[in-house]
């Protein structure tokens, strides 16, 4: 799949790289390239897992600073090659992988904290650091950056604000747009600049804004100020069983109709939570599992739970106590790793979508209807993570046991199951996603989701990225 085929080319680029981030920071290694051609979208596992290639890189290069980025977008721009930022490769959606060969930008080297305020409570830092380190580094002075997510020990913080990720507590601190405070960014071109101070102005739009969400298709990220918070006094939670998902919705539906705040809410539907729930946390019961937290001054915790509870017990409801809500944090990663997680040979995916709070049902039960209608083969199930004061996010799953064998089938079949639950979501007031982003496996639908404004998005592709070198194929921009 490599665009350079000459040996000589090769060659010249690999010198000049050399140049730029030094002979141990550049690698053709065999082995390199085979680890920078999988990341956690399941195409590429199951491709590799029947024996098939995937494209690779020519080079990786680990630049281990702005300056050196910029040397290498330079360089990319003369050659005209491509570039694909590449973080912890934990990303769902292909977004980092070499499709058209070119140079893998690695930015694990650029992993310092660089200033922790304590004055205006942020942290500055390059993007390159895993989630985990930022996270303990802010800890040992009495900090957080509340982003908890499930990959937070395989992800860099580069890759989140590359596709506006979510971490766990996301319902009170925010998903990760909402706790950046500015940014760095090396543009396709090679200049290295800096959006605003502060995220709140009147000086123009948000040009931090234009850069979230961006996949590495309008430059690299490789530096981020971010909110830090003091770590809470008291953090409690709370569990209820409801005999159905719609009366867990109007109960978290009406929490955050009350405007309390609580750091999180999840609920499970019920196949959900007789497969998964009854596994991780040994409820063996019917019905849907719902758990919420609040954290801050104990006392205000506290009157906020009470008031939640109270909610809760409005609606038909068993009372599953503290212990239950407490169990659900405790293990609240085991989820997505084994034993619990789905693997191959199975075919599976993560279908998460956000819409608002008169329309969210309605997309949960157009995507159950259009897999099962489609693929009785298939298994759904769903809870729901993210909780706005408008509505919430729905992370549906498709579990088929026995796909295709045959690759190419394999990805027809995987293909059209997406193509058929998304556009069900569209047609209900639903997005192709809320945070694992774009990437390869969801471009061909971005046309369908933005209709004629797709086109702004691809005019300021075309006019930052004249040569179109930065991670080509992926968010459905032209190649
Ligand atoms: C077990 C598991 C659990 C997960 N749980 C969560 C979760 O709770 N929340 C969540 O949001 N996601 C989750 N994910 C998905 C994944 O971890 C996130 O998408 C994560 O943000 C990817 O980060 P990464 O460093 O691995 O990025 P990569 O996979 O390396 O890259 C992802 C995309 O970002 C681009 N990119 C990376 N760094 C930069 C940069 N500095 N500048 C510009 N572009 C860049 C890449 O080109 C690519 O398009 C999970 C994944 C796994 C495997």
């Amino acid at each position: 799949m490599s665009m350079i085929k000459e040996n000589y080319l090769l060659s010249m680029l690999e010198s000049e790289l050399t140049d730029a981030v030094g002979r141990d920071y550049v690698s053709t290694n065999a082995a390199d390239q085979l680890g920078h051609s999988i990341d956690y979208y399941w195409i590429p596992e199951m491709w590799h897992d029947r024996g098939r290639e995937n494209p690779k890189p020519d080079f990786i290069v680990h630049p281990s600073s702005a300056e050196e980025v910029a040397k290498v977008m330079k360089i990319a721009n003369n050659y005209k090659i491509p570039v694909t930022p590449w973080g912890g490769g934990s990303g769902s959606q292909g977004g980092a992988l070499p499709m058209y060969g070119g140079i893998i930008l690695d930015t694990k080297r650029m992993n310092k904290v660089l200033a922790i305020d304590t004055a205006s409570l942020t942290v500055t830092v390059e993007t390159g650091i895993n989630t985990q380190h930022l996270e303990w580094a802010v800890e040992k002075v009495g900090f957080s950056t509340m982003h908890f997510p499930a990959s937070i020990a395989c992800a860099t913080l580069g890759g989140f604000l590359a596709h506006r990720g979510t971490g766990v507590l996301s319902t009170k601190y925010g998903k990760i747009e909402d706790m950046v405070m500015s940014l760095e960014m090396v543009t396709p071109t090679g200049e290295i600049i800096n959006t605003l101070p502060v995220p709140r102005h009147a000086s123009g739009p948000d040009l931090t804004m234009l850069y979230l969400g961006s996949e590495g298709t309008l430059g690299v990220i490789t530096k981020v100020t971010m909110k830090i918070h003091p770590v809470p006094e008291a953090r409690k939670f709370h569990a209820f069983l409801f005999k159905n998902m719609h009366e867990a919705m109007v109960a978290g539906a009406n929490i955050m109709r009350s405007r309390l705040r609580p750091c999180v809410i999840r609920l499970y539907d019920e196949p959900e939570t007789a497969r998964l729930i009854k596994r991780v946390l040994g409820i063996d019961k019917q019905g849907a599992y719902l758990v919420f937290g609040f954290d801050g001054p104990e006392k205000i915790v506290d009157l906020e739970l009470e008031q939640a509870c109270a909610i809760c017990r409005r609606q038909e409801h068993e009372d599953l106590g503290t212990e239950l809500g407490q169990a659900w944090w405790d293990h609240r990663y085991k989820f997505f790793y084994p034993p619990y997680m789905f693997h191959l040979p199975q075919a599976f995916g993560t279908l998460d979508t956000v819409a608002t709070f008169d329309n969210i049902e309605n997309v949960y039960w157009a995507m159950k209807n259009a897999v099962k209608d489609n693929f009785p083969e298939a298994a759904f199930i769903g809870h729901y993570s993210h909780w706005y004061e408008w509505g919430c996010m729905l992370y549906a799953r498709f579990i088929v046991d026995t796909p295709p064998q045959d690759p190419q089938e394999a990805t027809l079949y995987y293909n059209k199951i997406w193509n058929s639950a998304i556009r069900a979501a569209m047609r209900e007031g639903g997005v192709i996603n809320e945070h694992h982003g774009v990437g390869l496996k969801l471009g061909r639908l971005m046309k369908e989701l933005y209709g004629p404004a797709f086109n702004v998005l691809g005019s300021i592709k075309k006019v930052l990225d004249p040569n179109n070198i930065m991670n080509p194929g992926k968010m459905g921009f032209e190649r």
